[in-house]
């Protein structure tokens, strides 16, 4: 876009060549456009799961680039003993001039130990602190450079082997429900048959609904959409919990290279719909929701935590004026006593 068509864009002429009726605010779309492409992007996900589900292999494979370059892989002693841990991972990412800061917050050690009580509360802890962060920032004086690490959505992986939800699942999904985006997948797909994947994600679906589980919900497409766009829209949510397969290898089937994996068999491919839901998943996270998750993360999710900090800090401020007050007359009352 030119500057000079910047300026003068969908001006409605009349026949005569002169602009009717045209202010200008039509354009505003366009500046904001500009502004934020200027700005750039950042998206946070969280990804959890217990280990050797292939939570690595997904994200590189959403993003096409690898960030688990130098992850140490701990052995069957070393994952009984260790705690959970959260890694960050941050990579600048650019397309058609488009440019996104992705964090990727990594859970390792998350449902690997004997005992998983509570397994959650270092994930839970990690979203307060980001919460926290964001509430200080924001209520300080330099508000103009707040660094934003809230976490926008959280990809929690069931493993396929299972008839359901474990107890683990059901734990970690209601700690979080009210912190943040949760979206569950179906990992490593390809495990199982399409009608075994049909009648797993029926009974997932059926216990979330039992357990109270609130999951991600996608917002409800405008009545004016397309047709088209509406039977998509549909299909999305009729595929939930979705069932992903991910790769780190291009392999060729018929005649294309494509990232998938090769058994012998045959190939799985990643990013064939009738082989799994991963374009999908991307189809959400990054195409058409990813703005929706991150309103969600900030008017819903830190909305409610900016509401407890302020209650529990009006509610503090009361006491201390109360304390205040009732020692200010007991004060009066002793010094009177001893005048008298
Ligand atoms: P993470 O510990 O959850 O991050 O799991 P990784 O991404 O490191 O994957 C663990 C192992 O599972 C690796 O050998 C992967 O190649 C394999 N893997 C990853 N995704 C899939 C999948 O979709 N299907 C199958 N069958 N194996 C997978």
């Amino acid at each position: 876009m030119t500057a000079n068509s910047r300026y003068r864009s969908r001006a409605p002429r009349s026949d005569d060549g002169e602009e009717k009726d045209y202010v200008g605010f039509a354009t505003l779309p366009n500046q904001v456009h500009r502004k934020s492409v200027k700005k750039g992007f950042d998206f946070t996900l969280m990804v959890a799961g217990e280990s050797g589900l292939g939570k690595s292999t997904l994200v590189n494979s959403l993003f096409l680039t690898d960030l688990h370059k130098d992850r140490k892989l701990l052995n069957a002693e070393e994952r009984i003993s260790q705690t959970v841990e959260i890694m960050k991972h941050t990579v600048d990412i650019e397309e058609k001039g488009v440019k996104l800061k992705l964090t990727i917050v990594d859970t390792p050690g998350f449902g690997d130990a004997v005992n998983n009580t509570e397994c959650w509360r270092a994930v839970t802890d990690y979203i307060d602190q980001q919460f926290e962060h964001y509430f200080r920032d924001e209520s300080g004086l330099n508000r103009k450079n707040i660094q934003d690490n809230r976490v926008h959505c959280c990809l929690y992986f069931i493993p396929p082997f299972g008839h359901g939800l474990r107890p683990v699942d059901i734990e970690f999904m209601k700690a979080l429900q009210d912190k943040v985006n949760v979206v569950p997948l179906i990992a490593k797909a390809d495990c199982l048959t399409p009608s075994e994947i049909k009648k797993l994600k029926e009974r997932l679906r059926e216990e979330i609904d039992k357990y109270g589980i609130k999951i991600y919900q996608f917002p409800d497409c405008d009545s004016d959409e397309d047709e088209e766009f509406k039977r998509q829209d549909k299909e999305l949510k009729e595929s939930t919990p979705f069932a992903v397969i991910g790769s780190n290898t291009v392999v060729e089937a018929r005649g294309q290279r494509v990232r998938g994996r090769l058994y012998p068999w045959g190939i799985v491919e990643v990013e064939n719909p009738a082989h799994c839901d991963f374009v999908k998943l991307r189809t959400i996270l990054i195409r058409t929701h990813m703005h929706d998750l991150k309103d969600i993360t900030s008017d819903c999710h830190y909305e409610n935590y900016r509401a407890q900090c302020i209650q529990t800090m009006t509610r503090m401020r009361c006491f201390y004026l109360q304390r205040e007050r009732v020692l200010f007359y007991v004060g009066r009352r002793v010094s009177f006593s001893q005048v008298w």
